[in-house]
């Protein structure tokens, strides 16, 4: 089984006045466990593509397939249910809401799964510790260094044990020293075995992958292999 696959996936978007072909025949295969990183300059489809595999979106042509599962297939309810149990996102602004504390925020997702309260606090601990952001569980969003918010959004995301990490830009914002934390993060969940999808156009985070995909006009024009 393949963590994701698209087949012959084509995405348009009608607005009033114009159409625009954001992906187009895309085919692609990401294996459980790859860390692979999709680059290409802004416009180039990088978001949609992002979007169709987190289930945010749907195809105009073409299958979207997570885990085995042929995403067209499932009703509204099964999708949420999907995203819900395999896919984490991450975000360049973070996306924490700020009237909730870090350790409230963290244990939001599990909240709408219906996780008791004890196994979440279990788990906040246990993300906390990991991400190394244990001492700020009582802090609100904005007394947090952008690079502590992107730790507390990776464990927001890992909430309910996603095999699935897509990350639009996670560095986007931050200094190279807070963004090489966050990566080294990153790295580190993969190596435990989550599959993640770095969508970035920074040169310098293609290391971290071990397969760059790169998107031009919706195409994918060329994929390489990391020696490393
Ligand atoms: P990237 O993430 O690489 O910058 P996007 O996937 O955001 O690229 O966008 C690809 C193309 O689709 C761009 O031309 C963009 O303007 C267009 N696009 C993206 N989202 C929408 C939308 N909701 N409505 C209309 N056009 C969109
Ligand atoms: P990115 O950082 O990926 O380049 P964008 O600034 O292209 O993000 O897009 C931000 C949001 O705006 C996305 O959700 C995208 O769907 C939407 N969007 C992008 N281009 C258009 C467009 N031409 N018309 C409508 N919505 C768009």
């Amino acid at each position: 089984m393949k963590a994701v696959e698209l087949r012959n996936v084509t995405k348009v978007y009608k607005t009033k006045y114009y159409e625009v072909v954001a992906l187009r025949n895309v085919n692609l295969e990401v294996e459980l466990g790859e860390f692979i990183a999709v680059m290409g300059p802004s416009g180039s489809g990088k978001s949609t593509l992002l979007n169709l595999v987190g289930c945010l979106d749907k195809p105009t042509e073409g299958e979207v397939i997570i885990k085995g599962r042929r995403t067209r297939e499932l009703s509204d309810r099964e999708l949420t249910k999907l995203r819900r149990d395999e896919i984490g996102f991450i975000f360049q602004q973070y996306n924490l809401i700020p009237t909730l504390t870090v350790e409230e925020n963290i244990e939001l997702p599990m909240v709408f799964k219906g996780i008791s309260k004890e196994e979440r606090e279990r788990r906040v601990r246990e993300l906390a510790e990991k991400l190394g952001i244990y001492e700020l569980l009582e802090r609100k969003p904005a007394e947090l260094s952008g690079g502590q918010q992107q730790r507390v959004a990776i464990a927001r995301a890992l909430a309910n044990k996603p095999s699935i990490l897509l990350c639009d830009e996670p560095t986007g914002n931050l200094d190279s020293k807070s963004g090489e934390i966050v990566m080294e993060a990153i790295k580190e969940l993969n190596e435990e075995g989550v599959t993640v999808i770095l969508v970035t156009h920074d040169e310098s985070l293609k290391r971290y992958a071990e397969r760059v995909v790169k998107l031009r006009d919706g195409m994918i024009v060329d994929v390489s292999s990391n020696g490393s």
